[in-house]
């Protein structure tokens, strides 16, 4: 049977989270942005606040309750979400992880006072994420891990959650495995780059030179980090995409209430059918970005592989979020393009949405291979 409803708590703590959203996080984005300032206050604030909304009834606090997170939080700060999405996504992220290491990080993690950073592309393994170099050669109670990770966001992280090779005779996905790297480790290094958006996260380059890291911090069995980040994925190109849809929804309605006080010709600027029409356009099109994403989260509670729903929107979502940004923009006009209103500031934030995580051509092969059958794609 079909149910695309929410339940009552869900709806209680949308409403109530979209208050902290607008009341809260949307008045500091521009601030944050310029000063490129991490948001700890406003993470450790919507977690605190989850926390207590489901406390004594954490069994409903899921991947739908994480998607409405995402959602909400993004009309007022899309770069405040992807560290408050609470313990479900924290499930998926570091479910293989040891018991002893996720007592050490997931306590930090799950109230904003720690950091994490993933740390997977290189200079040479972007999108063919096989090609990665790193190595981490075991020697006794130790890997030594050297290489280079670059865009790694959170680079502000306190632990580092790093993709090496362990086995130095393997290629593409195998042989590869997975450590959890405290900051202060001696033989990290960090040069951050210059964004044009989502500046208040910091993004860059992670060193590691001969880093000694014990074998207790491995996530997972040693070669089968591939697969597990791979299942992580799924989930998270459903929240990018509900960001984005939050994000995009918010400009919107923004856009709508600008242009219907807005009178040019002697009638509001709404009344026209030529700008009607692309609002609608947009609120059918949100819609539907909205509701393929919610069902990737429903399928992977149901343990139903969706791996390609996950890149449809996840390749589809951040584009058409971009093209509604950008239209609402030239539908406010001059005041559009000023600093003034945050529509050109979600449109830098969400760029880097359509590439980071997978970039658009990425996904469309996942899905083909999927449609087509991967012996007929060239590769
Ligand atoms: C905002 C942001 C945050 C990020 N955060 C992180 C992070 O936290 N950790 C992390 O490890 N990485 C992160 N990344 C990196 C991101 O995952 C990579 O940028 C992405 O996988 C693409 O790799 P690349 O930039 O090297 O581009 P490339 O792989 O060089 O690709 C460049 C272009 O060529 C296209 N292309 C490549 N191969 C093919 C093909 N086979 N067919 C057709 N087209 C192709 C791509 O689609 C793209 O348009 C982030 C990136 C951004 C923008």
């Amino acid at each position: 049977m079909l149910d695309f409803s929410f339940t009552a708590a869900q709806e209680e703590y949308r409403s109530k989270l979209r208050e902290i959203a607008l009341g809260e996080l949307l008045p500091l984005y521009r601030e944050n942005d310029e000063a490129a300032a991490y948001p700890t206050e406003q993470i450790k604030r919507i977690l605190a606040f989850a926390a207590e909304f489901w406390s004594g009834r954490e069994d409903e606090r899921n991947l739908i309750v994480s998607g409405i997170t995402a959602e909400e939080i993004a009309r007022g700060d899309i770069n405040c979400v992807l560290p408050a999405l609470g313990p479900a996504v924290s499930h998926e992220f570091l479910g293989e992880a040891s018991p002893a290491l996720k007592e050490r990080w997931l306590p930090g993690l799950l109230s904003g006072e720690k950091v994490i950073g993933l740390c997977l592309s290189e200079e040479g393994a972007g999108s063919d994420m096989g090609a990665m170099q790193t190595s981490a050669e075991r020697k006794g109670d130790v890997y030594v891990v050297s290489g280079e990770k670059n865009s790694v966001s959170f680079l502000n992280a306190d632990v580092f959650y790093v993709f090496a090779r362990t086995d130095p005779s393997s290629s593409g996905w195998r042989g590869l495995s997975a450590f959890l790297i405290p900051r202060e480790t001696p033989g990290l290094s960090f040069e951050p780059y210059e964004d044009m958006g989502c500046r208040s996260v910091p993004r860059g380059i992670l060193r590691l030179r001969d880093v000694e890291t014990p074998t207790t911090s491995m996530v997972g069995q040693e070669g089968t980090a591939f697969p597990m980040i791979r299942k992580f994925f799924d989930v998270n190109r459903a929240m990018i995409a509900l960001k984005c849809v939050g994000a995009a929804r918010q400009t919107l309605d923004e856009t709508v209430e600008y242009t219907k006080d807005r009178h040019q010709f002697g009638v509001p600027l709404a009344s026209f059918q030529g700008v009607a029409f692309p609002l609608s356009e947009a609120a059918t099109l949100l819609e539907l970005g909205r509701v393929l994403s919610y069902k990737v989260l429903w399928m992977r509670m149901q343990d139903i592989p969706c791996m390609t729903e996950s890149a449809m929107v996840k390749w589809w979502v951040p584009k058409v979020a971009c093209e509604i940004v950008q239209q609402c923009l030239l539908l406010n006009g001059h005041k559009g393009y000023t600093r003034h209103v945050p529509i050109e500031q979600r449109l830098r934030d969400l760029i880097g949405w359509r590439i980071g995580d997978g970039s658009e051509e990425i996904m469309k092969l996942l899905i083909a291979r999927d449609l087509l059958g991967k012996e007929i794609l060239a590769r």
